[in-house]
């Protein structure tokens, strides 16, 4: 039996996992379960799958959650020191998705147990990529990446020499707005933000497809965890989502990664890994598919990848600055107190006044300075969106 554990179970990848783990009950023993406010899914989940705990983010919803779970004696718990400790309980097998830097912390203590992570918490990288790796080695942890562009690169690594790598190209779909005239993106709407074209995913990370800041946190992943140069690292526009991601070697030779757009795919693969087992995903039908396009991505359109080349050339703290600029601005956007174009403008403007700081250039920081830098780029960009409110 492996021992498994779903941090951000209520999410959209959190469900996604789930999804594949209730198919096989023999196989898998749930530890712990953490959500955030949808009580009755934590619980509901926490109960089918028969879990030692469940955890809410919130402490005001412990009663709540208690009361969802009497008599099933499954424990539960509430607050981030609750977290961690779920994150902590031995497992051989933790998904990290939560969404946002909330990810970090509690995917650090897993490492720390020397766990195999599941990472689909792109933000854990992009702020804290040195720590995170740092941490899995200083235990003998493994980190496999869920994220579908890095399982897909992480695939086709298989087997390869490294230092036969020329480049590496993800791929993105365009988001919601691939199509507008430029002009029409500054009135763009939540709602008409929320609507991704091929993937069914949760609201935040589907914004963060239009404006491509997706993307930009997906280069500097990419960066940090398989340590490729920014030079090494492109990045097409590809309507039909079906290549994830494709390695060029020296010899000319490009390995393409092509799958139907579910996360299951990719989760499943971490989940089986090294093994591949069948999965409930839809055969491709490349005939039906039609033709494959790639189109190089606009920075005008998308100046959130002009931003990521920044971040990634900075290096120190500037991934940390950067991700929490992106979501406060992507919070003062859902709130309806900026414009959708304001969001780049604003995490420009936070870069600009943070990453030349000495704190900003440190190579090897600790979980606390990530949170200082954190807690600075915030305040900073709430500044900046306070002279753009609407
Ligand atoms: P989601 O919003 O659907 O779910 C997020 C989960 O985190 C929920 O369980 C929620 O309760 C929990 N959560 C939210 N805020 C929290 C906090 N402050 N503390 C503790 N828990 C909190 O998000 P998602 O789309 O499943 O994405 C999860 C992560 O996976 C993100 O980092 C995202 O970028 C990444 N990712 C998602 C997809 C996808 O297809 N959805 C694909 C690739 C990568
Ligand atoms: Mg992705």
């Amino acid at each position: 039996m492996k021992r498994v554990s779903i941090l951000g179970a209520t999410g959209s990848i959190g469900q996604s996992t789930i999804d594949l783990i209730r198919r096989d009950p023999t196989a898998y023993d749930v530890v712990a379960l953490t959500g955030g406010r949808n009580i009755a899914q934590l619980a509901a989940d926490a109960r089918m799958l028969g879990a030692e705990i469940a955890v809410t983010a919130h402490d005001d919803l412990l009663p709540e959650l208690r009361a969802a779970l009497d008599g099933s004696g499954i424990g539960s718990a509430a607050g981030r020191a609750a977290l961690i400790e779920a994150a902590c309980r031995p497992a051989d097998w933790v998904m990290s998705a939560i969404v946002g830097v909330a990810g970090l912390a509690p995917g650090l203590a897993a490492l720390e147990q020397g766990t195999t992570l599941a990472l689909a918490n792109k933000e854990s990288l992009v702020t804290a990529g040195p720590l995170l790796l740092r941490m899995a080695r200083a235990h003998g942890a493994r980190i496999l990446p869920v994220d579908s562009e890095h399982s897909a690169i992480f695939q086709a690594l298989v087997g390869e020499d490294r230092a036969a790598v020329d480049r590496v190209i993800i791929t993105a779909s365009g988001g919601a707005f691939r199509d507008w005239p430029l002009e029409r993106l500054a009135a763009a709407t939540v709602a008409e933000a929320s609507m991704h074209p091929n993937w069914d995913m949760g609201q935040r990370i589907t914004i963060d497809s239009a404006s491509m800041f997706n993307k930009a946190l997906e280069l500097i992943e990419a960066r940090e965890f398989f340590g490729f140069t920014p030079a090494q690292i492109e990045v097409l526009v590809h309507p039909q989502s079906l290549v994830h991601a494709l390695v060029g070697f020296c010899d000319g030779g490009l390995m393409a990664h092509v799958g139907p757009p579910d996360m299951r795919h990719a989760i499943g693969y971490a989940l089986n890994w090294p093994a591949r087992r069948p999965l409930p995903v839809a055969a491709l039908d490349l005939v039906a598919a039609g033709p494959l396009e790639f189109h190089a991505p606009d920075e005008t359109r998308y100046p959130a990848l002009r931003l990521a080349r920044e971040v990634m050339e900075e290096g120190g703290l500037a991934g940390a600055i950067f991700n929490a600029a992106k979501e406060r601005a992507l919070d003062h956007f859902i709130a309806g107190r900026i414009r959708f174009t304001d969001m780049s403008a604003i995490v420009d403007e936070v870069l600009s006044a943070l990453v030349a700081t000495p704190e900003a250039r440190n190579d090897a920081p600790t979980l606390d300075l990530v949170a200082h830098m954190d807690h600075l780029a915030r305040h900073c960009a709430d500044a900046a969106s306070d002279t753009r409110i609407l």
